[in-house]
């Protein structure tokens, strides 16, 4: 019982504050140097702000 009751909902805290600082620095679309939006550059590979290279999945998510 201890544990549902004090283990839990620390670990559960945690878990959230990290999914939420993850979130925060990933965001998809976004260069990860610059922030600059890499949607619709085409066929580019490469931040134009910065030039930080990256890929694009089949859904269209910058994967850098
Ligand atoms: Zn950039």
């Amino acid at each position: 019982m201890f544990v549902l009751l004090v283990v839990l909902p620390i670990v559960l805290t945690i878990w959230l504050l990290i999914y939420a600082a993850h979130k925060a620095t990933h965001v998809v679309g976004r260069c990860k140097k610059c922030g600059y939006d890499l949607r619709d550059l085409g066929d580019r590979r490469a931040c134009p702000e910065c030039g930080f290279p990256f890929t694009v999945n089949r859904r269209g998510d910058v994967i850098s």
